[in-house]
């Protein structure tokens, strides 16, 4: 991709629907990583069916002055986020260039291209897999990610850095509230199975807040530190390790 350096490109705002492949317009059209986005004008075919074909003009030569072909961009982010796009999808700069028709708010453009995009945290997924590969189809555009957390900008990944030091603790530290989250939420009760690794599966019998009394196979019963006892994302079930299984001096279940 190139842009022609011998003009500056103008710099106006944007906001991209964030899908697995990448990103996309909020009319759905594909940005592909490493190619400009060139406009091309629908009104010729909408102006033959609508009877305004005396406004068509080569859909190649976009945008006209007096059309409204061109690739859209905003001139503040502030116009994004009053108009309410911004809550779409993610915001960036974009970078425009070749023919640039000037509004009162904003661009029509014949190339653009994203030049830097801010990630709203809720748009991140909760764990750190499923962030990484969505992050991956982004890094492939080459623009610079930041992601807004805590109330600042934090830089996430640079073209020519990667990943930074304190954009990946912020992603850290946010998936970890995330399991910490659902941890609390899931409430061991009785009948739920534990598995004792190296031990067996056993049937949890009395759950309190600070430990758990659980059956073995073979009628034992062991008590667990509450804290113990973890929810397994991978195998769906409550895990812990033998090491935290006391057994109790009471009387086998009959
Ligand atoms: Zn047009």
């Amino acid at each position: 991709m190139s842009i022609p350096d011998y003009i500056s490109p103008i710099v106006g705002y944007r906001v991209w629907q964030w899908v697995a492949a990448g990103l996309k317009s909020l009319n759905g059209e594909p940005w592909s990583p490493g190619k400009p986005l060139a406009a091309a004008c629908m009104a010729s075919n909408r102006g033959t069916t609508a009877g305004r074909a005396e406004a068509a003009h080569d859909a190649n030569d976009a945008p006209r002055e007096k059309c409204t072909c061109g690739v859209y961009a905003s001139k503040s982010l502030e116009h994004l986020h009053t108009t309410g796009y911004e809550r779409y999808g993610i915001c960036g700069e974009v970078n425009l260039w070749g023919t640039v028709v000037e509004h009162e708010q904003g661009f029509r453009a014949q190339f653009a291209y994203p030049k830097n995009l801010y990630l709203p945290p809720k748009m991140l997924p909760s764990t750190l897999a499923e962030i990484q590969s969505r992050l991956q189809a982004l890094t492939l555009y080459g623009s610079d990610i930041f992601v807004i957390g805590n109330g600042e900008t934090i830089s996430l990944w640079a073209k020519d850095s990667g990943y930074s030091p304190a954009g990946l603790d912020y992603l850290i530290e946010r998936s970890k509230r995330y399991y910490d989250r659902r941890q609390r939420d899931r409430n061991l009760k009785r009948g739920d199975r534990v598995a004792i690794l190296g031990r067996g599966i056993a049937v949890v019998e009395q759950a309190g807040d600070k430990e758990a009394l659980v059956v073995l196979w073979n009628k034992n019963v062991v008590r667990i530190g509450r804290k113990e006892i973890v929810w397994d994302e991978g195998n769906m079930r409550w895990e812990t390790d033998a090491n935290a299984a006391f057994e109790c001096l009471v009387q086998p279940i009959q």
